[in-house]
């Protein structure tokens, strides 16, 4: 199964593809994570797109779109995966597709996490991202046992350097005029799904099993 997120970001992109990773047992791939491990480690790319991400804009496709493709090359792939983060544009839209169409091969299921921007402001505000591990808390809406501390691997908790509240409006600015069209895109195709991301975490996940079958 081949699953987009589409959503603005602080939807819940990446809280629900881990979810549907888990279930499904395919491979979560996020963009925004694979940048942030390669700014961690101080790589070319990482330091190309660390620029563009601390703006709030959007790295340039031709430095995301091989980085995925490639990405599906791996064994864990071959059952599918849930993009988070990718497509972001048209054009990467399009390169997805044909990369999949040259192995007889095509997308699924577009599922849209419909959040209003007021809420995406609250979100993101409390957000909180692990250093060691990448995994995401809200300190309102998903708190960790202990405060500051990941669940998962202990590492500190922070707060994203693109989510303190300037680069939040850019990024939402970017989301309407750029990743938005991905909507009508992915309607046209006769896959979008959208689903109510302003209710709890668990019941966002009802719904989107609902669509993708238990
Ligand atoms: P995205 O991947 O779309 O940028 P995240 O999954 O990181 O978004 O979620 C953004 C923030 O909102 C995180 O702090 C997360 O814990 C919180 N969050 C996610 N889903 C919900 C929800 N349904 N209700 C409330 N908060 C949520
Ligand atoms: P995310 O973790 O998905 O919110 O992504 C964080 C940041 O990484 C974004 O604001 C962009 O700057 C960059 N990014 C992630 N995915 C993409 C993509 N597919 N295309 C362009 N930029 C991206």
């Amino acid at each position: 199964m081949k699953i987009i997120m589409l959503g603005a970001p602080g939807a819940g992109k990446g809280t629900q593809a881990k979810m549907i990773a888990e279930k499904y047992s395919i491979p979560h791939i996020s963009t925004g994570d694979i940048f942030r491990a390669n700014i961690k480690n101080g790589t070319e790319l990482g330091k190309k797109a660390k620029t563009f991400i601390d703006a709030g804009q959007l790295v340039p496709d031709e430095l995301v779109v091989d980085l995925v493709i490639d990405r599906f090359k791996e064994d864990d792939c071959k059952n599918g995966y849930v993009l988070d983060g990718f497509p972001r544009t048209i054009p990467q839209a399009e390169a997805l597709d044909n990369a999949l169409k040259a192995i007889g091969d095509k997308v699924d299921f577009a599922i849209d996490v419909e959040v209003p921007d007021e809420n995406i402001v609250r979100r993101m505000g409390g957000r909180r991202a692990c250093v060691g591990c990448g995994a995401t808390y809200h300190v309102v809406y998903n708190p960790t046992k202990e405060e500051g501390t990941c669940d998962t691997c202990g590492g500190e908790l922070i707060v994203r350097d693109d989510d303190k509240p300037e680069t939040v409006l850019s990024r939402l600015e970017v989301y309407h005029n750029q990743t938005q069209p991905l909507i009508d895109y992915y309607k046209e195709q006769g896959i979008l799904k959208s689903v109510d991301g302003t209710v709890d975490m668990k019941d966002v996940f009802k719904a989107i099993v609902e669509i993708l079958g238990a």
